[in-house]
């Protein structure tokens, strides 16, 4: 059903926090895809632990349901299920004690399979976890570790965390995943920057007038109210997700595409930015309406100062971007769950068509979701008679339709992920230091609205965001982009 499917070898992936929503919606259901697509090999193993009192039996069971929920339908699938489902086992383990381990240790393969561990538990577990798989013995030289987000809730946690990890494990054995990287598109960035002589040139101060990356959601925070009441926007998506889509945007061209390569490349991007204004960040957070309950119901806290949307002015301090902004947007409830990259060029130096021809824009825009694809805006004549009219298409290329049904086998961001650790090529995490720097940046800012004591702004749901956020870009002459499905 696949055609160019790299075959990875033979692995054993141990889930911690088998039993959890992630495991549930997003890991399992991956791992299916890559068994259809002939990627596991027939001895390679699946092992969920958890706290919870199941056998093997009953987790395959948690893993066919989780499947045929997440998966569409599979009814012609159901031979590869039950095959899949053979490779499958579990151990009851308690990752902060000694309960399951010597039964997890009995369950792993020799030194012919690659070991990896997935740390989807909640973060404090992520250093017990740690120093439990080295105490025993498990923490073998070529095993790796996926470390799920959030890593750390600021530089001095992050800091602690990479030091415990460091204590039992390479850095070439830490997966630090952001699920972000391993979206199609986001990798065709790179590809479109780097394999095509066509933008690179334009890639720079001097052509670009701004940059803006939105990741806006439809949805407000849901059943997940207790954790994200504790993180916020701001360290939930911007100082991971969208800084890493601005490092990809901003950086310069690594000399290979390799993993240190091009995190260094990254990481150059981070240490770059200038610190942000407090009048070039805006939050918000979305108020009630007449049938959907409002942030603080929702996270049932009235007095939090959580913010729900984020938007900020950043600048890169480099020669290739002094003067060109990066405009940077995320929340809930907004207009629609839409997220983009958009490279907004400078304006023709003259305009021979005249003043009444309006002004016009060569837009590139990156979209991430929904319809992943790439479009860039360009100006013609307005077909007619009746003198010089301009006007504004896109040049269009969904994937869905450029590749045809090809683009039905692209796998989704955990697929490709899971099996990148497995292959053990980590240009798609991130380092250590990517991530401190990331913090470094974004700690002032936090700091900075816990020093003032100020309310985030209410924004309606449905909207754009607060207004102060328009008011971030108006004031610049310019304007974001229509968020729309
Ligand atoms: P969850 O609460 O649904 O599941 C937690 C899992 O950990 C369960 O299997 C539970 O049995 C297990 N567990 C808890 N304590 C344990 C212990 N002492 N020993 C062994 N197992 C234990 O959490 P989740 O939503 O699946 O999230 C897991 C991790 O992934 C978290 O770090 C979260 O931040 C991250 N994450 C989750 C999502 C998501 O969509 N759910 C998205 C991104 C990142």
């Amino acid at each position: 059903m696949v055609s160019r499917v790299i075959p990875v070898q033979p692995f054993d992936l141990v889930i911690f926090g088998g039993t959890g929503d992630l495991a549930r919606r997003k890991i399992l259901p991956a791992l299916f895809r890559r068994f259809c697509a002939g990627q596991m090999a027939e001895d390679a193993r699946v092992i969920g632990a958890a706290r919870g009192d199941m056998n093997a039996a009953g987790y395959r069971g948690f893993a066919r349901d989780a499947i045929t929920e997440f998966d569409g339908d599979i009814t012609m699938m159901e031979a590869h299920l039950a095959r899949f489902l053979e490779q499958v086992d579990y151990v009851t383990l308690d990752a902060a004690g000694d309960v399951g381990w010597p039964e997890l240790a009995a369950k792993l393969t020799g030194a012919d399979h690659t070991r990896a561990f997935y740390f989807s538990v909640g973060p404090a577990l992520f250093g017990p976890l740690a120093t439990r798989l080295y105490d025993h013995g498990l923490a073998s030289p070529g095993c790796r570790i996926v470390v799920e987000k959030p890593f750390g809730r600021d530089l001095a946690s992050a800091r602690k965390l990479n030091a415990v990890l460091a204590e039992h494990f390479d850095e070439t054995q830490i997966y630090r995943i952001d699920h972000y990287l391993g979206k199609e598109t986001v990798q065709n960035l790179m590809a479109i920057r780097f394999a095509n002589t066509l933008f690179e040139p334009l890639w720079n101060s001097q052509y670009v007038d701004h940059m803006q990356i939105t990741v806006a959601e439809s949805g407000g925070v849901g059943t997940r109210g207790g954790y994200y009441d504790k993180s916020g926007a701001m360290r939930d998506m911007m100082q991971n997700h969208i800084m890493q889509l601005l490092c990809l945007t901003a950086m310069e061209p690594p000399a290979k595409y390799d993993p240190d390569s091009v995190r260094d490349e990254k990481l150059k991007v981070i240490r770059a930015l200038d610190p942000v204004e407090p009048g070039d960040v805006v939050r918000g957070q979305y108020e009630s309406t007449d049938t959907l309950p409002g942030y603080r119901n929702e996270v049932e806290n009235r007095d939090t100062t959580t913010e729900s949307f984020v938007a900020l002015k950043a600048r890169i301090g480099n020669w290739r971007w002094a003067g060109t902004p990066f405009y940077l947007r995320t929340g809930k409830r907004l207009r629609a769950r839409a997220s983009e990259i958009a490279v907004v060029f400078k304006d023709a130096p003259h305009s021979i068509f005249g003043a009444d021809a309006g002004r016009h824009r060569n837009i590139l825009t990156i979209r991430l979701q929904p319809n992943e694809g790439i479009e860039m805006g360009v100006t013609i004549k307005e077909p007619g008679p009746g003198g010089m009219r301009l006007v504004d298409v896109p040049l269009d290329m969904t994937f869905s339709e450029a590749l045809g049904p090809q683009s039905e086998d692209i796998p989704d961001a955990y697929e490709r992920l899971i099996m990148d650790v497995i292959r053990g090529d980590q240009t798609l995490f991130m380092r250590g230091d990517e991530v401190e720097a990331a913090w470094a940046w974004t700690d002032p800012i936090i700091e900075g609205w816990e020093a003032a004591g100020t309310q985030p702004e209410l924004y309606s749901t449905g909207s754009s965001g607060p207004d102060d956020a328009l008011a971030l870009i108006h004031r610049d002459g310019r304007r974001w982009r229509e968020i729309k499905p």
